[in-house]
């Protein structure tokens, strides 16, 4: 898959691309990072992207003419894919739009700074605008990293082990449960016996029962989006669990 992203501070992307998993994405080609600095698209004499708003007030508002430049030259090289704005005032992003994404074969990502960007660049270019959180960031690059790392980690042949990235909290719609590695006693805390007693399935169950348990505690919303298997209905039933876990779904719905 490969990554595009607008943006007037190409070199944070440095430390995030260099290390760790996405480093070796991008060293076996699974991945393609492509940093496109807007300032290189700016005409004017000091090389301006952004400028005082019509009708005054605070800050500065990043012009549309180096973006839709910019843009023009991604789009040049090749089909590019959905232009992807982050934005505070977006659709909020979550793992389920991180795997829409990973569907993708190209996105563009366009980092916003000062008060944002033109209006105008917005309506003609934009196909969706992406926000991380209700929160405000200086800029829309650390959104950028937020999705490339998010969606790389989903991508065929990234994670060692297949089925990492399926287990993960919110891929199902539960709460990953506990983890333990050793030592065997860490501080007068030991860990749970079934993990050390070799039985897989019983281990899957107790796995199972603490992902509900978490939900149950931490985030009952969740469990509205959840699709139990007959067997698994039956353990939740047989553990005390199904009535509490079925209201907390309707509740959330
Ligand atoms: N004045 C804008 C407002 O109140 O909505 C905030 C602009 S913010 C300081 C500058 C840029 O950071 C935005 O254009 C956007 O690209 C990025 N940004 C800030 N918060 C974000 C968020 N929660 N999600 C995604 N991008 C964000």
């Amino acid at each position: 898959m490969r990554f595009d992203v607008l943006t007037i501070f190409p070199d944070l992307f440095g430390s995030v691309l260099q290390e760790g998993i996405l480093r070796r994405a991008l060293a076996r080609d699974l991945i393609t990072v492509r940093l496109h600095d807007i300032r290189e698209y700016a005409t004017d004499r000091h090389r301006m992207t952004d400028d005082r708003p019509f009708g005054g007030g605070e800050g500065m508002v990043m012009k549309p003419e180096p973006l839709a430049a910019c843009l023009q030259a991604v789009r040049n090289d090749g089909d590019a894919g959905p232009v992807v704005l982050l934005s505070p005032r977006g659709r909020t992003y979550s793992q389920r739009v991180a795997e829409e994404y990973a569907g993708l074969s190209r996105l563009i990502l366009v980092c916003g700074r000062y008060e944002g960007v033109d209006e105008r660049f917005r309506r003609h270019y934009v196909d969706e605008e992406l926000s991380i959180g209700d929160y405000i960031l200086t800029g829309g690059e650390l959104g950028a990293m937020v999705v490339i790392d998010s969606v790389t980690r989903l991508l065929p042949g990234v994670l060692g082990c297949r089925d990492s990235a399926a287990n993960d909290t919110f891929s199902r719609g539960l709460l990953k449960h506990a983890q333990y590695t050793r030592p065997r006693v860490f501080e007068g805390s030991g860990v749970p016996e079934v993990l050390l007693s070799g039985d897989h399935a019983a281990i899957s169950r107790y796995r199972f029962l603490e992902s509900i348990r978490e939900t149950l505690a931490r985030r009952p919303d969740m469990l509205a989006m959840v699709r139990f298997t007959a067997g698994e209905r039956k353990l939740l039933a047989r553990e005390g669990l199904l009535e509490e876990v079925e209201k907390a779904g309707a509740r959330a719905t």
